[in-house]
């Protein structure tokens, strides 16, 4: 079986080329190549000699997730469904992966897992259940597939949110080993500024989170104002309830230039009031905290978009009391690029 590259942190390559009995700096070249340049053709990497790139060839791969289907938006933005090779378990999988190009970047949304075992009641990814945990490199493979795709009009800065499908804190190794690379000055060389994990608030991966040297920006999803209203759509709620999670959040070592950001769907008529938005207020007093709010999307699941006014009105409260809030609306809503809904429609077809 030949060794896959793609996912392997410069240690790893190091140790590996001196494996093979070659010097250790060629580990970093191939590194360099792969993440740097986006050389992912061994055949490319020229500064290599030919006898280890014939050894490469033969012996090791870079393997890409291939893209099944691409859906294009009226608003630019392009969901991507991906296939992924069997895992060592010989579980094959289908991911997606949005990109959505704005004026000066692009943002590319990833999946860390092949469904989703967390339940959120207004997620379709949780219908699939969880199918499998991706590889380091099956996460990292989907930035390159999105940037490749879109070379022609390349920004000059690129975000990443792990917002597709999956919980990327139950998937945890894998994960910190695609952000390191990603934020590897010498890898993909993302800021931490322009990367953002996204958790339903799974409290010991937040509390591991809050240890690493190199991390990225984090997101909670709060949706709730009451333990009540969040047990009743994010099951999650009962094994780390609202008073456990935002001692986590404040707790947590923020940088000096960091914020947590909490982001709230607005369901119409469920979470949606005035009280809720003070009793959001009081939840995060003590949390260098923002709010995004992000109106519901309708889709096939029982719930209902806000009024427009109700959610003016949510912000207004936050933000005379100091909480910054923001209104976030869906992209690529007529290609369904809220959370799992492609990879639910594929299933079903
Ligand atoms: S919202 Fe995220 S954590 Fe919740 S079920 Fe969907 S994919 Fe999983």
């Amino acid at each position: 079986m030949p060794t896959e590259l793609l996912g392997q942190s410069a240690a790893e390559l190091r140790a590996l080329l001196t494996a093979w009995g070659e010097p250790g700096y060629r580990g970093a070249q191939i590194y360099h190549a792969l993440h740097a340049e986006r050389r992912f053709d061994v055949a490319t990497m020229t500064n290599l000699p030919a006898a280890l790139r014939a050894r490469m060839a033969a012996e090791a791969r870079v393997t890409l997730p291939r893209i099944l289907r691409r859906f294009e938006s009226r608003d630019g933005s392009i969901r991507y469904l991906l296939a992924l090779e069997s895992d060592a378990d010989g579980r094959p999988a289908s991911v997606e992966a949005v990109f959505m190009p704005e004026e000066n970047r692009q943002t590319i949304c990833l999946s860390t897992q092949a469904g989703c075992a967390v339940d959120c009641h207004f997620c379709l990814t949780a219908q699939l259940g969880l199918i499998r945990n991706l590889t380091a490199g099956e996460i990292l493979g989907q930035v390159f597939v999105a940037l490749e795709e879109n070379r022609a009009g390349p920004k000059p800065q690129t975000n990443v949110v792990l917002m597709g499908q999956g919980e990327p804190l139950l998937n945890y190794e894998p994960v910190m080993t695609a952000l390191g690379i990603l934020l590897d000055p010498n890898g993909v060389a993302l800021s931490p500024k322009r990367v953002t994990l996204s958790t339903s608030g799974i409290v010991p991966g937040i509390e591991r989170l809050g240890t690493e040297k190199v991390r990225p920006k984090l997101a909670v999803s709060l949706n709730a104002s009451t333990d009540e209203q969040r047990d009743a759509i994010m099951p999650i709620n009962r094994k780390y309830p609202l008073g456990t999670l935002l001692d986590a959040c404040r707790r947590y070592p923020l940088r000096p230039w960091e914020r947590l950001t909490f982001e709230y769907v607005l369901l119409g008529g469920f979470n949606d009031t005035p009280d809720d938005a003070r009793r959001v207020v009081r939840l995060l007093s003590n949390v260098r905290a923002k709010v995004n709010l992000i109106p519901w999307n309708p889709c096939e699941l029982p719930y209902r978009p806000p009024a427009p006014e109700s959610v003016e009105e949510f912000r207004r409260i936050l933000t005379e009391k100091g909480l910054p809030a923001f209104i976030r609306f869906s992209r690529g809503q007529d290609i369904m690029a809220a959370c799992g809904q492609l990879a639910l429609i594929e299933t079903q077809s």
